[in-house]
């Protein structure tokens, strides 16, 4: 198990510190608000895309 190296930062991204240290929730949340944004986003881009793109069974 100690030579597994996992993928995770044991840093918080949101505030820097270490995960350990503290209680993350403020932190967790505000990951949570960006990912819906980003995925917000990313929804908006894919519907306009489909958008943009000319029918092609429309006859
Ligand atoms: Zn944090």
């Amino acid at each position: 198990m100690a030579s597994h190296r996992l993928d995770l930062p044991s840093r918080c991204d949101i505030c820097g510190k270490a995960r350990s240290t503290r209680k993350h929730q403020v932190c967790s949340r505000i990951r949570q608000q960006r990912k819906a944004d980003e995925w917000a986003e990313l929804m908006a881009a894919q519907a306009e895309a489909k958008n943009n793109q000319p029918r092609r069974y429309a006859r």
